[in-house]
């Protein structure tokens, strides 16, 4: 299996186990790889995560050019700065997790200081504010905390990227977690600063 045959069928388990985790429904998220520093893989538009295959995915370059398979998600372009911006990032995965919404809707957000695992893998969480979905306007709004390892997006969702295609899922189960955790738990205090530091020695 060449790297291109092995990256469409590693993005298309990670769509349905998004899916299957109830971190996206229906055909809304799109989730990417690098391929090299030329060329990515992204979601296409449109299609149920659930139901992704490997054939559907489309490569494209780093200037936005389709180089084979069909339309890609609209939100192609965050995904192109994402990576123009951070050399070391490979992963990019865009969500619309439930508990995520519910906390930009209550105009929170995320106290990534709760759990050790909050710190070691989301640290600080900004939140993008709310511009048209696949519109330029979202996309500089998106870019000016691109080397956030995970952000938020009033009314939308949210975004993580990581070195690899575990690494930002991973990012975003814990995302969602968090988030689930600081509705049950409410005012509940932040781990001392002490600890946060020694928490952040550790990544
Ligand atoms: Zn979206």
């Amino acid at each position: 299996m060449n790297s291109e045959s092995f990256a469409r069928k590693r993005l298309a388990e990670c769509c349905h186990l998004l899916y299957d985790r109830n971190l996206t429904v229906s055909a809304g998220g799109n989730m990417s790889v690098r391929l090299n520093d030329r060329e990515i893989l992204i979601t296409p538009s449109g299609v149920n995560k659930g139901l992704v295959n490997e054939d559907d995915l489309v490569r494209m370059d780093m200037d936005g050019n389709v180089l084979s398979g069909g339309k890609p998600s609209i939100e192609y372009r965050f995904h192109l700065g994402i990576y123009r911006e951070n050399p070391s990032t490979n992963a990019v995965v865009h969500c619309h997790p439930l508990h995520c919404l519910a906390l930009t809707l209550k105009g929170e957000g995320i106290r990534s200081c709760l759990t050790p695992e909050g710190v070691l893998l989301l640290d600080q969480v900004p939140t993008v504010r709310y511009e048209t979905p696949g519109s330029q306007e979202l996309v500089d709004a998106v870019m000016e905390f691109s080397d956030a390892p995970a952000m938020l997006m009033d009314r939308h969702g949210a975004i993580t990227q990581g070195r690899t295609l575990e690494e930002a899922f991973n990012r975003m189960e814990e995302l969602e977690f968090q988030a689930r955790l600081q509705l049950l738990a409410g005012e509940a205090p932040k781990l001392p600063e002490e600890e946060v530091e020694k928490l952040r020695g550790m990544r």
